[in-house]
C-alpha cells in the first residue's frame, strides 16, 4: 500500500458525473483525494452503489485506502424539474413558486413542499441556486407565492431553495434520510454526514438507526444553520467524527460576512474537543470552468489550513467541474506549501482541552511533545477504533503519524484526520512483537529510516485505560 504523500491536510472530493468513471476516479485518488463524498441529494441509489463499487476498485488499483463519506440530504428544500433542465430568471421579472405539479419555466417554479405559502410573508427573501439568485416575496397566495426576481441567474432542476429565518418545521432527519443510513450500512460506507442539524438531539435518529443495525459509522454534523452555530459545542460532542463547516448554506442562512469568523470559531471548537473539521464549499469554485484558481481561492484554502482544519473539501469542482483532477492537484500543492509554516508548537499546548484526565489524551500529547525534545522521525499508533490516532492528530504533530490497524474500517475512517497516514496491519497479540512490527512498518512506509528514533503509543488491554503505553524505539 502506498503512503507516499507527505501532505497532512486531507482532501475531500465530491463524486459526480465529472469524475465517476473508473479511470477518472483512479486519477482523482492518485492525485490525492483522501475522502470521496457521495452527495445523496443528487443521483439515485443505483448510481451511488455503482460509484461505491468503482471507488473501492480504484482505491485498490492505486494502492491507497480512501474513506467513502455519505452525505444525507436532510430537509433541504429543492425546486422541481424544468423543461431542458435550466431556466434563466431575469432580474425584475415575476415568478410564481408553486406547489402544483408540472414542469417549471421562467414564470413558474415547482416546489414540492406544501408549507411554502404559509412560511413566507411579503418582503421575505428567498434564495435559489446556492444563494446566487434572490427573490422578494410580493404576496403569499393559496398554494403558491408571487415573487419578484431581485438578482437573476440560471436555475437548474433540483437546485436548492433557502428561506433564511423561516421555520419550516421539517425534521433534520426524515424517513428518506434513514433509508440512506440503511444504504450506507449495507454498502459499507466509512463516514456519514448529517445536513441541517440544529441541535445535538438532531443526530439521535441516525445514531439509533445505526445502533439498530449494529453499525458504528462515525458521524459528521454539517454546521449550516444559525441554530447549529449557536449549539456548536454540544453538536461537536454528539458527532463522533466531527463537523463540516458547510459554508454554502451557512452563507445563505446567515449574513455572508459572518462566515469567516464562524469558520474560525467552529474549527477551534472542534479542535478543543479533539474532533475533526472539514471546511467545505467554493474553495476553488472558479475551477469548475477555469484551469487555474484565483489568488483569493488559493488564499482561502491556505487560511482554512491555518485555522486548523483537518480537511478541505471540493464540491462542484470535482462533481461537475471541467477540471476535477487538476482541482485536487491544486489543493494538494496549496496544502504542501502551507503546512511547513503552521504553528505546530503553539498547537501542541493550545489547540485541545488541557483540563481533562483522559489517559489516552495525555499520552497522545506527551508523544507529540517528545517529537521536539527527542527529534523523533514519526509517531506510530497501533489502534483498534482509531481513537488514539484522533487524539494524537488533535495535537497537530510536526511529523507523520502512522496509524496501523488490523481493521479495514478503521483504516479507511482515519483518512479524514490531519497528519494521519492509516495503514492496514496484521493482528499482533504480543506487545514486544507489536513494537518491533511498528518500527518495521514505519520503515516500510517511508516515515522513518534505519537509525531514526520513533515513538509508539498503544494501549495495554488489561489496564483498561485506553492508550497507556509510550515507547521510544530506534528503527533497526
Ligand atoms: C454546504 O452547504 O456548504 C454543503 C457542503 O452542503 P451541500 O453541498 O450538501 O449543500
Amino acid at each position: 500500500m502506498s503512503t507516499a504523500s507527505t501532505r497532512r491536510t486531507k482532501i475531500v472530493a465530491t463524486v459526480g458525473p465529472a469524475c465517476w468513471e473508473p479511470e477518472t476516479l483512479r486519477e482523482l485518488i492518485s492525485a490525492g483525494a483522501d475522502v470521496l463524498r457521495l452527495n445523496f441529494s443528487h443521483s439515485d441509489r443505483e448510481r451511488h452503489a455503482k460509484t461505491i463499487e468503482v471507488a473501492r476498485v480504484a482505491a485498490d488499483e492505486v494502492g491507497r485506502e480512501v474513506a467513502l463519506l455519505g452525505d444525507l440530504p436532510g430537509p433541504k428544500l429543492r425546486v422541481g424539474e424544468f423543461k431542458d433542465d435550466v431556466v434563466e430568471l431575469e432580474t425584475g421579472s415575476h415568478v410564481l413558486l408553486t406547489t402544483e405539479a408540472g414542469e417549471g419555466n421562467e414564470k413558474r417554479i415547482p416546489v414540492s413542499w406544501p408549507g411554502i405559502s404559509g412560511a413566507l410573508h411579503t418582503d421575505d427573501r428567498v434564495y435559489l441556486a446556492d444563494g446566487s439568485i434572490q427573490l422578494r416575496v410580493v404576496a403569499p397566495l393559496d398554494g403558491s407565492v408571487d415573487t419578484e426576481v431581485e438578482v437573476g441567474g440560471a436555475l437548474a432542476s433540483h437546485q436548492g431553495l433557502n428561506l433564511p429565518g423561516a421555520d419550516t418545521g421539517l425534521a433534520s432527519v426524515d424517513s428518506d434520510d434513514l433509508k440512506w443510513v440503511d444504504f450506507a450500512v449495507e454498502h459499507g460506507l466509512d463516514l456519514l454526514a448529517i445536513s441541517f442539524v440544529r441541535e445535538a438531539s438532531d443526530l439521535k435518529p441516525v445514531i439509533e438507526r445505526l445502533d439498530s443495525l449494529d453499525s458504528d459509522i462515525p458521524l459528521i454534523a454539517k454546521i449550516e444553520k444559525p441554530e447549529a452555530a449557536d449549539h456548536a459545542e454540544e453538536i461537536i460532542d454528539a458527532a463522533s467524527a466531527g463537523i463540516m463547516v458547510a459554508r454554502g448554506d451557512l452563507g445563505i442562512e446567515l449574513p455572508l460576512s459572518r462566515v469567516p469568523v464562524l469558520q474560525k470559531r467552529l474549527i477551534r471548537a472542534a479542535g478543543l474537543r479533539s474532533k475533526a473539521s472539514i471546511t467545505a464549499t467554493q474553495m476553488l469554485a472558479s475551477m469548475v470552468t477555469a484551469r487555474r484558481p484565483t489568488r483569493a481561492e488559493v488564499t482561502d484554502v491556505a487560511n482554512a489550513i491555518f485555522d486548523g482544519t483537518d480537511a478541505v473539501m471540493l464540491s462542484e469542482e470535482t462533481a461537475i467541474g471541467q477540471h476535477p483532477i487538476e482541482a485536487v492537484r491544486v489543493m494538494d500543492r496549496i496544502a504542501c506549501e502551507t503546512e511547513p509554516d503552521l504553528p505546530y508548537g503553539d498547537w501542541l499546548f493550545g489547540r485541545t482541552d488541557q483540563t481533562g484526565q483522559d489517559v489516552g489524551d495525555s499520552v497522545a500529547q506527551g508523544a507529540v511533545g517528545a517529537v521536539y525534545r527527542l527529534n523523533l522521525a514519526a509517531l506510530v499508533v497501533p489502534t483498534t477504533s482509531g481513537r488514539t490516532a484522533r487524539l494524537v492528530s488533535a495535537h497537530r504533530p510536526k511529523v507523520p503519524v502512522l496509524a496501523i490497524s488490523p481493521h479495514i474500517e478503521t483504516v479507511r475512517r482515519l483518512n479524514v484526520l490531519f497528519g494521519v497516514q492509516p495503514v492496514l496491519s496484521e493482528p499482533v497479540e504480543d506487545i514486544r512483537d507489536l513494537l518491533d512490527y511498528c518500527a518495521a512498518l514505519a520503515a516500510r512506509h517511508g516515515v522513518a529510516k534505519s537509525g531514526d528514533k520513533i515513538a509508539i503509543t498503544a494501549g495495554l488491554p488489561e489496564q483498561k485505560l485506553g492508550t497507556n503505553l509510550f515507547e521510544v524505539h530506534r528503527v533497526p
